[in-house]
């Protein structure tokens, strides 16, 4: 369900697994800037860079020099006994504030391979923390619906992707876990309510699960400032974040922001949790931070979780064979660089805003589009029904699913979804290109995508 599009294969099975046994992905030969080059020779315009990873597009020199002459200098090291100038570089390039930038707070940094590693990596710091600061008896974990944080046992433990779950519900993930209301307006705040009414209602809702589980026994909430792939670009409504924040410092609950899928810039912001104007204790990055030149995602602590450990057992106990590897982290640092220097950030909010009238202008009087949301150059459009009601359509059209195989065949990749609303019912497809991506591209990723939108609306009588 996840790549781009498939078809059935007629070659003999492969030897490697991949996400279907029946249907076979594209074989891309190479890539380069916005586009992919496919083995049956047709081009690709990447609006979604992957599931919005390549930041800065693909095939980019410096990037691939910064591996190379990584590797020529020391490809491996064991974090116990050595340092690498890489690993150094990349956690302070990452945890500076530039003049006049948002005070973070963030102290400290762990980088792994993955974002399911990088969240089970924050679990777990996040009740060594608590253990070491003479409160055992926290062991419970609050996300959210409609979140999603990992495919390892515990970051799916706190996701809600529920077809994903099925096989490990009963017994297998974590039980101490327990989920509250997605903070998710078009679908459901009530239409008597004002954003600061349903913004109240929510924290209301974190403050009872609190009490029901005893504050006292929370280790950590865990959420997307901006929900990723499960629900499509959904920002919190105003005043959502900062209330969190207050709950979770009254209670001493560690607060764990997942910028994996929306940070690194891909808001506008360097970290999303910025626009919201609150400071995390933990945060997860990963995506963007490689661009994907390279597997690594990271796990940014702040002064207090840090402090708590110094005056514990003065360690992390955590350790992976591949942590702070020289080669990723030189290639990150490499990406980082390239981003800062090029002022993509600010490019990303600027242009953003482009995408956003354009979005707006092509398809907001469409049929079936419901909601068009996002920042930066994160933006999701969600498909529904019926545009007053907001039913949603049967899952079993794949209307969104369709909508993003037609943009494929007109030579565009964007992110599909489905199960946007509540994990069964909803469509969406997401539009995350590189934030170097040119103007003349961003336009034709519309015009495309309308285009493939039409093609699946004019299916459908109603
Ligand atoms: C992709 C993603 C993850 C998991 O990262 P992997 O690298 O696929 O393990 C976790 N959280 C969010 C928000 C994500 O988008």
């Amino acid at each position: 369900m996840l790549s781009s599009s498939k078809h059935v294969d007629k070659r003999p099975e492969s030897a490697l697994m991949h996400r279907s046994l029946i249907e076979q992905p594209h074989e891309v030969l190479s890539a380069s800037g916005s586009y992919l080059h496919l083995a049956s020779g047709t081009s690709i315009l990447d609006g979604c860079g992957g599931a919005a990873v390549a930041i800065i597009g693909h095939g980019n020199q410096e990037v691939i020099s910064a591996t190379l002459a990584q590797m020529q200098k020391v490809s491996y090291v064991h974090t116990l006994s050595y340092i690498t100038s890489s690993a150094e570089d990349l956690a302070s390039h990452i945890l500076s504030v530039p003049p006049g930038g948002f005070q973070h707070g963030l102290e400290k940094a762990y980088f792994c391979g993955s974002g399911s590693e990088a969240n089970d990596v924050a679990m777990k710091l996040a009740r060594q923390y608590h253990f070491e600061n003479g409160e055992p008896q926290r062991k419970w974990y609050v996300s959210r619906k409609q979140a999603y944080h990992g495919n390892s046992i515990g970051s799916m433990s706190v996701s809600s992707y529920l077809a994903r779950k099925v096989p490990y519900e009963d017994g297998i993930l974590l039980d101490k876990v327990s989920f509250v209301s997605p903070a998710y307006a078009y679908q459901y705040q009530c239409s008597d309510e004002t954003e600061e009414q349903y913004v109240d209602r929510l924290i209301k809702e974190l403050d009872d699960e609190f009490q029901r589980l005893g504050p006292e026994n929370v280790i950590s909430f865990i959420a997307e400032p901006v929900v990723g792939a499960t629900s499509g670009c959904v920002p919190a409504p105003k005043g959502y974040f900062p209330g969190i924040r207050t709950l979770c410092s009254k209670y001493g609950i560690l607060l764990h922001l997942d910028e994996i899928m929306c940070g690194m810039g891909r808001t506008g912001t360097y970290f999303a949790f910025e626009q919201e104007n609150i400071a995390p204790d933990i945060v997860t990055i990963g995506k963007g931070l490689g661009g994907g030149y390279a597997p690594i995602a990271g796990v940014l602590m702040n002064k207090k979780v840090v402090d708590g450990l110094r005056r514990g057992s003065k360690a992390f106990n955590h350790g992976q064979t591949y942590q702070a590897h020289p080669v990723t982290c030189a290639t990150a640092l490499a990406v980082q660089r390239v981003v800062r220097r090029e002022g993509l950030v600010e490019r990303c909010g600027l242009i953003g805003m482009s995408l956003e009238t354009l979005l707006r202008d092509a398809f907001g009087g469409c049929r079936f589009v419901g909601d068009i949301r996002g920042r930066g150059l994160f933006w999701g459009i969600e498909f529904v029904k019926n545009k007053v009601t907001k039913e949603t359509f049967d899952p079993a059209l794949h209307f969104g699913y369709n909508v993003q195989q037609n943009a494929f065949k007109l030579g565009l990749a964007v992110y599909p979804g489905a199960a946007t609303v509540d994990g069964v019912r909803g469509d969406h497809v997401i539009i995350a290109p590189p934030y170097n991506i040119s103007v003349l591209d961003l336009k034709k990723i519309v015009t495309l995508l309308k285009e493939a939108y039409l093609q699946e609306e004019s299916k459908i009588d109603v």
